[in-house]
């Protein structure tokens, strides 16, 4: 048997990783000197967090979450998994005894969870203890009157019964996080982080989890990098500094390309109003729309300007813009953050069409795009949340700003514009004779304590083969130890690029090799 890793996720293996790990450190260095500080968040939250969250009507949500319940093992499960496994009874000769042997394994098993719900063990909610109560009754039923029915009739009850135990819910519905917003505001909010002073500045490095259809650039185990700023002011000023920040990060890696979009999608005050009036437009033009936005046009109409589908793209070019229905404190807003934008020397690119569709976000949205990526050019999604916290039962008056940067695109991206890294091995020993070889042990750790890093061959080996396998590693110096060296007290180190080759005492070589590292 062989295993593959499953459809969506990969590894990312060296000299790659050396690259990545470039990058996240370039991440925690910027995102450090604007104040912020990491979050370490768990991989897994309920399930619920994210449907609040993020949204019943997206994606994410409705299809691409890995949700799973999460309960221990015990008698009542064990009894569960017996109900559920009961084979349906074949036999003529005995039509009785296989019923009558699952009516016990069901009473056994609607007691002990009567008894797990009563004690709090399943969860004590009003669904779970109404079907609780309803498989009771049904296996009461079923016991009594068990032997006036025939075997096909039974097993039809015992399958409903089935069905029914299905139903109960016997852990918390947990998800592996698809995003990590919703986790840092539930953290802010569990840790009363509210009464710190100032603005709370959180960054987070990790991966994330979507079910969606693999192609270059989307991958259902992903990663992200992003910040989220949290607290009482949501100035103008404090959006420009954040895309700021970005930027910086972006140019510290060497990202070519990257074009910045943003948009004000308005506060709940004049909101609704453009939502209306976008959904009258919608509907008169509802015949040639695709399904998606018919369906969108009345559970969330500005997700219609998300949408890529080539033959709505002149429908939607023709439809009214939200900046020109923006209230008044909300086209100031929009107003300073342009200018604020425009006094650090950031170019941005205006996009009406750049939404997220959902309740909680207010005014600024950004985007950043990226070269090399294709039809996934998106690096970088962000925007302001000034009601989110309050959702999620946290102080009304927090607001919040914060971007996600998809890790793995930023690194195609790079990759496509030439970056590299070597895993950069530096110093092959090269060792032959008994006697050399624990000198050879004394020098690769008197190098590490350099941190230079140092490949030591567990075999002796021809110097001709050891060279040739330094070679091969791409070792940038080969230290020869053979008797000769062993005699003179010396090493021969060999710069393998281009053949040079001295004779150094330990002092001499480890001046030689850090120098050169550094070099
Ligand atoms: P979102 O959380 O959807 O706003 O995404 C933020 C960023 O994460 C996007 O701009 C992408 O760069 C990246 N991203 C989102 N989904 C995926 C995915 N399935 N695979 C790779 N990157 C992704």
């Amino acid at each position: 048997m062989k295993f593959q890793a499953i459809k969506g996720v990969r590894d990312i293996l060296p000299p790659e990783s050396a690259l990545w790990n470039r990058v996240e450190q370039a991440a925690r260095e910027v995102f450090q000197t604007y104040g912020y500080g990491e979050i370490r968040l768990p991989i897994f939250e309920p399930t619920e967090l994210f449907a609040r969250s993020v949204g019943l009507d997206t994606d994410i949500v409705s299809k691409e979450m890995y949700s799973f319940e999460d309960y221990e093992t015990s008698e009542v499960i064990e009894h569960r998994n017996a109900v559920l496994t009961f084979p349906e009874t074949v036999s003529p000769l005995d039509p009785i005894t296989p019923f009558r042997s699952f009516s016990d394994l069901a009473s056994r098993f609607v007691s002990l969870a009567q008894e797990a719900l009563d004690a709090g063990r399943i969860p004590r909610t009003p669904e779970n203890e109404a079907v609780l109560r309803l498989v009771g009754q049904e296996v009461g039923q079923f016991r009594a009157y068990l032997q006036n029915r025939g075997i096909a009739e039974n097993n039809l009850l015992v399958v409903q019964i089935k069905e029914r135990v299905r139903e109960i819910k016997f852990g918390d519905v947990l998800a592996l996080r698809p995003e990590a917003t919703a986790s840092v505001v539930r953290a802010y909010i569990e840790h009363g982080m509210h009464t710190q002073p100032g603005n709370v500045k959180l960054y987070y490095i990790g991966p994330m989890f979507r079910r969606e259809r693999p192609q270059k650039g989307r991958y259902r185990q992903f990663y992200q990098i992003g910040a989220e700023l949290l607290g009482p002011s949501d100035d103008p000023s404090l959006d420009a500094e954040v895309i700021e920040m970005l930027l910086d990060f972006f140019a510290r890696v060497n990202l070519h390309g990257a074009k910045l979009y943003i948009n004000s999608i308005g506060d709940k005050n004049c909101r609704p109003a453009y939502v209306e009036l976008l959904r009258g437009e919608l509907q008169k033009v509802r015949d040639k729309l695709g399904a998606d936005s018919q369906r969108r046009i009345e559970t969330n109409p500005l997700r219609v300007l998300d949408s890529k589908r080539s033959e709505e793209q002149p429908i939607i070019d023709r439809l009214p813009h939200i900046a020109d229905h923006l209230c008044d404190a909300c086209r100031e807003h929009y107003a300073e953050l342009k200018r604020q934008l425009a006094s650090r020397q950031i170019d941005y690119e205006e996009n009406w069409r750049l939404v997220r569709g959902l309740d909680y976000y207010m005014r600024t949205t950004f985007e950043i795009i990226a070269a090399g990526l294709g039809s996934q050019n998106a690096v970088c999604g962000g925007g302001r949340y000034d009601g989110l916290v309050e959702l999620l039962g946290g102080p009304a008056a927090t607001k919040g700003i914060g971007f996600a940067i998809g890790t793995d695109r930023l690194m195609l991206s790079l990759q496509e514009a030439g970056a590299t890294a070597k895993c950069g091995l530096e110093v092959y020993i090269a060792w032959m004779g008994a006697q050399a070889y624990p000198a050879a042990v004394a020098l690769a750790r008197k190098l590490r304590e350099h941190n230079l890093s140092v490949e030591l061959p567990a075999q002796e080996m021809k110097f001709g083969k050891s060279l040739n396998l330094a070679d091969r590693l791409g070792a940038r110096f080969a230290v020869i130890l053979g008797e000769d060296e062993l005699a003179a007290g010396q090493f021969t180190v060999k710069r393998l690029a281009d053949g040079d080759q001295r004779k150094l005492s330990e002092a001499e070589l480890l001046e030689y090799l850090t120098k050169s590292r550094t070099a």
